[in-house]
This record gives C-alpha cells, structure tokens and sequence, in this order.
C-alpha cells in the first residue's frame, strides 16, 4: 500500500475533503441563501460557457485525489439542477485513493428533483446524501424556501433515498430564531427512528446578502437543551478528524442526531476542506472573497502535474479560520463569496 503524503497548510491541517460546486442556480430562493430582493429575476448567473465541463472536473478531482482528497461532496446552487448530474458521479465513482480505496462521494440537495433520480444517483455510484429540510410545516417551510414546492415532495425524496440505498440519508435543517425554531422538535420527533440523521445547522453569516445578525442565531447548545426537553440525550465523541458535526444519541436508541456549531463553537482547526467553484475556481475558507483560478490551466493543457504542484502551493499558503476570528473586525478584501455560489 503506497503512503499519501497529505498537502498540509500553513497550520499544519491536511488536505482531506473537496466540495465541488456545479451551478450557482437554484429553484428555491431560501431566505438565508439567496433572498429574492436581489437573486430576482434580473440577478446574473454564470453563463454556461464559464462552468467547468464534467471533464474539467473530473480531470481536477482526479488530481485532488491523488493529493489525499478522500471525500468529495456536490453541492451548487441546486446541483440536481445541472442536467445529466449522474455523468458526472459516474465518473468521480471510478476514482480511487493513492492506498487503492474508493472516495465517499455525497451530494447535497433541497430534495425537490431527488425522488425522481434517487435510484439512478446510487446506481452512478454515489455513496450517500444530505436532503435540506427546514421545517415541516408548509406555512413556514414556504418562508424558509420562498418557494411553492410541498413539504411532502421533499419528505418522498428523503425516503426514496433511503430505499435507493443513499444511506444514512442526512437531513439539514438551518435554524432562524423566530422564523423556524419552533420546527426543531418537530422535526426532532418525525426522524427519530426513522434511520435518517437530522442535522441542525446554526444559522452562519456566509455572504453578504443575507442580513445575517447574530440575534437570529440558535446555538447548537439551545437545540440540544430544547431536544432534552421530550427527549435525553447522550454526547457521541467524533468519528473522525474533521467532522463538522457534533454528533448526539437518543439514550432510548431512537437513533442520532448532529449539531453543525460553525457560530457558537467553531471547527476551523480540523477544516481539511478546500471548495471548488462551478467556473473552476479554488477557495479556501466558506468565507473567503478571493478564489484562484484552476480553469485557465485546465483549458490551457497543463499536466496533472503542473495542476497538483498549483493546488499544493494554494493549499499550502493556507491560513483561513473565520470562524475563529469571527467579530473581530478581520480585514476583507472584497465581499464574500455567496453560499448558493460555493455550496455548503
Ligand atoms: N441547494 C442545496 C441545498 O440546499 O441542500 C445545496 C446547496 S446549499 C447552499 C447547502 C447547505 O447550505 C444547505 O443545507 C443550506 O441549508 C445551507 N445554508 C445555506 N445558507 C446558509 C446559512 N446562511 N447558514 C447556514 N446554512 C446555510
Ligand atoms: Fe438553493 Fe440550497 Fe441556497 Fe436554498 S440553501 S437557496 S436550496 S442553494
Ligand atoms: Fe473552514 Fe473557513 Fe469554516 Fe473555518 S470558517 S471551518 S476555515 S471553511
């Protein structure tokens, strides 16, 4: 077995995870991604000629998991939305690690086209998924969303899912103190037992249009206090090395659930992640303003190697903690990059 000699950065975190944005498009326009006001229908999006083909991708992806990636995710932008997606995991699922291993390969999505492609995502060869969920009341799943789309197309997709074998099928659910916290405990109740792992998300300050304010946030403490109310809980010790979230069990064996405290007690020392944009630029940190770009190499006949020796030099100037330093008046060079641009 060959020995992957991991990219480390600045602060010695090793290069483990690729998130791979495939369109900055959407049909929802969540209120905390993407608020109509000014993803309406004048906003611009990335012409198609500016996204990396599913080749470019693949050939970058191929080069990042020769650099010790061991977990690629798909997000966007809805990536369902970009048409002929199972290409794309068809040809991420041959890769293999430096050991010989094959990559965990997951897709994030709001679960509106799930159902219908769910067995033919797991047949490609993706490994798991993570469906966006963040209420079960239509009144105010709607003004989360601001979209017409039932509750009940998302509950089919989660569960279509799990009997494709997209399994353990995780459930996000982003929680706005006055607009969906009262959500938490039913939400809580309906996937207990089910075999689906709800994740509750703090409510993060990503971009520059959502009006984030700290005042909405509900911390990964007070969803637990309120869970423990109906339901005891006891701590799971992470899994792994750069797990994002904190992972809780029902003392009754009804299953887990997770706790994503990018706000109240953030993770940037096991960040291992490293995000590509859909037009082929490399970002650092989920609250970055500047990307570098990989596509003018891709298009321009560079060599594998040329393209890892760029990727290890980008990662390895790392320094990004934002969530570390968060408050502290942090110089900015430019806005943030959108959360419905880079993915979550
Ligand atoms: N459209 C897909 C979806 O919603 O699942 C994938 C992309 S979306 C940007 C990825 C995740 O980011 C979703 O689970 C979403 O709820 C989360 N997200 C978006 N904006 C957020 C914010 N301001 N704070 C916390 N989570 C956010
Ligand atoms: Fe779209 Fe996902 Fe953003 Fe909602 S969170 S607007 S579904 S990209
Ligand atoms: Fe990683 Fe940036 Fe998030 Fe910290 S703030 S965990 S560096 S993406």
């Amino acid at each position: 077995m060959s020995k992957v000699i991991y990219f480390r950065d600045q602060l010695k975190r090793p290069l483990r995870d690729l998130r791979i944005s495939v369109t900055d498009r959407c049909n929802f326009r969540c209120t905390y991604c993407m608020p109509r006001e000014i993803f309406g229908p004048d906003h611009v999006f990335l012409p198609r000629s500016s996204l990396l083909t599913f080749d470019e991708i693949f050939r970058f992806a191929k080069v990042a998991v020769s650099s010790g990636i061991e977990k690629i995710r798909l997000t966007g932008g809805e990536p369902l939305l970009r048409k002929d997606i199972e290409h794309l995991i068809a040809k991420l699922a041959t890769l293999r690690t430096p050991a010989g291993n094959k990559i965990d390969l997951t897709l994030t999505t709001n679960g509106t086209l799930l159902g219908k492609k769910a067995a033919a995502l797991k047949e490609a060869g993706l490994t798991r998924v993570t469906v966006s969920l963040d209420a079960l009341n239509q009144d105010i799943f709607a003004q989360m969303s601001d979209s017409r789309v039932s509750v009940e197309t998302v509950l089919d997709s989660i569960n279509q899912a799990g009997e494709a074998g997209l399994k353990p099928v995780k459930v996000n659910m982003v929680v706005r103190k006055g607009i969906n916290d009262h959500q938490i405990l039913p939400m809580a109740r309906h996937f207990r037992g089910s075999g689906h792992i709800l994740r509750f998300i703090e409510y993060m300050d990503v971009g520059d249009t959502n009006g984030w304010n700290m005042q909405e946030v509900v911390t990964g403490k007070e969803i637990i206090d309120i869970i423990s109310t109906e339901f005891p809980l006891k701590s799971r010790e992470a899994e792994h090395h750069g797990q994002v979230a904190k992972s809780w069990e029902y003392k009754d064996g009804a299953g887990e659930i997770g706790v994503i405290t990018s706000v109240s007690q953030p993770f940037c020392g096991d960040c291992t992640r490293l995000r590509l944009s859909p037009e082929g630029k490399m970002f650092l940190c989920l609250f970055a303003s500047k990307g570098f770009d990989i596509r003018a190499m891709l298009r321009s006949g560079a060599s594998d190697q040329e393209i890892q020796s760029r990727l290890a030099s980008v990662w390895g100037a790392r320094t990004d903690q934002y969530s570390e330093q968060r408050g502290a008046n942090m110089p900015t060079d430019g806005p943030k990059i959108e959360m419905s641009y880079i993915g979550g």
